[in-house]
């Protein structure tokens, strides 16, 4: 059965859902590159969801999540498969000091929706551009909090279609790391517990926070955000503009010269351009000052052209 046979299947199995053929990938990435995808699904529910792995479980097709896909860079091969996006699964319900949230809502959204009820604790999830189900997999922080401190439920799908609901203790939370990781969930939805505050000083704390990221990033250019995870006790900028090399370009993408943690494009880059300058940043940085940086950023899809 090829791809376009594929996707009638599915699209039969799921009426009416978004489905598209060989969509091209660089549309969903905040670094605007990524190459092709097969299928490219946005399931409208988590029942469709649960459908969609169920399908591709049976039918033995990759199965790839993207959620609003700034913390990532595809190959520009592109990925095979099916990709699944949850964007569509973007309620937000407030209950108390409960907010519930589906995995494709925005973080930033939920954490303003926090402010509007008076609830504090999402504060630093201010001006974090992913989704929800980003947020959760990666342990999304920022000036001191983080996802680990607020997340007290999540509703996650197996790799077989599997429905579980997970607690407090379940969520082996690390640096920039959780069990959606570790264990290949599918993040549904996520219960985040706050507690009562006062919207003006929560507003206050958000501005402090969106001044400290609009001085320091570049958030005029694409990026993925920090490209590299913090090393123990160091900054990994630091190490890159003591490495001499902010302001580097390789094709469209260079080491910005106001971030040097972060990796712009500047001029229709390519992933490949990401790729070499990454590669080429771990090389210096270990030469230099024997650090191994590792990448935050999930680098993913087809290895062959
Ligand atoms: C300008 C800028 C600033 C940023 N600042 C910060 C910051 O301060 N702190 C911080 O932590 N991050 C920051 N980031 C990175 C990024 O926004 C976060 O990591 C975010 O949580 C990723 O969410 P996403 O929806 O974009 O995930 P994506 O980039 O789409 O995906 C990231 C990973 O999560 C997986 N994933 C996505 N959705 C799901 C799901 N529903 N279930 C299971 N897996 C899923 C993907 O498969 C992929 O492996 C920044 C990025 C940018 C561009």
């Amino acid at each position: 059965m090829n791809y376009e046979q594929i996707a009638k299947k599915l699209k039969a199995y799921c009426l009416d859902m978004p489905l598209q053929t060989f969509a091209v990938l660089a549309d969903h990435t905040f670094i605007q590159t990524g190459g092709m995808t097969d299928i490219y699904v946005q399931p409208t529910s988590a029942d469709q969801a649960q459908q969609v792995v169920r399908f591709c479980h049976a039918q033995q097709l990759p199965l790839t999540i993207l959620g609003f896909g700034t913390n990532v860079i595809i190959r520009d091969s592109g990925i095979r498969g099916v990709v699944m996006n949850l964007n569509l699964l973007d309620y937000i319900t407030v209950n108390e000091n409960m907010i519930t949230a589906g995995s494709g809502a925005s973080l930033i959204k939920v954490s303003r929706t926090a402010r509007d009820y008076n609830l504090s604790g999402l504060e630093f999830a201010c001006g974090i551009p992913g989704s929800v189900g980003g947020a959760l997999m990666m342990n999304a922080g920022a000036y001191g909090g983080e996802i680990s401190f607020v997340l007290t439920k999540a509703t996650v799908l197996t790799r077989t279609g599997e429905q579980l609901v997970l607690h407090m203790p379940d969520f082996e939370f690390g640096y920039r790391s959780s069990v959606f990781e570790h264990s290949d969930y599918i993040v549904l939805e996520a219960g985040f517990e706050l507690t009562h505050g006062d919207s003006s000083s929560i507003q206050e704390k958000m501005d402090h926070f969106t001044f400290l990221r609009e001085s320091k990033q570049p958030l005029e250019y694409p990026s993925c955000g920090s490209v590299f995870k913090r090393p123990p006790h160091l900054f990994a900028g630091k190490l890159i503009a003591d490495s001499g090399l902010q302001g580097l370009r390789i094709g469209g993408a260079e080491v910005s010269t106001k971030h040097a943690g972060f990796i712009v494009n500047i001029d229709r880059a390519t992933s490949a351009d990401y790729l070499e300058l990454i590669a080429h940043i771990l090389r210096t940085v270990k030469e230099k000052f024997d650090v191994e940086l590792e990448t935050e950023v999930k680098i993913i899809g087809d290895m062959q052209p």
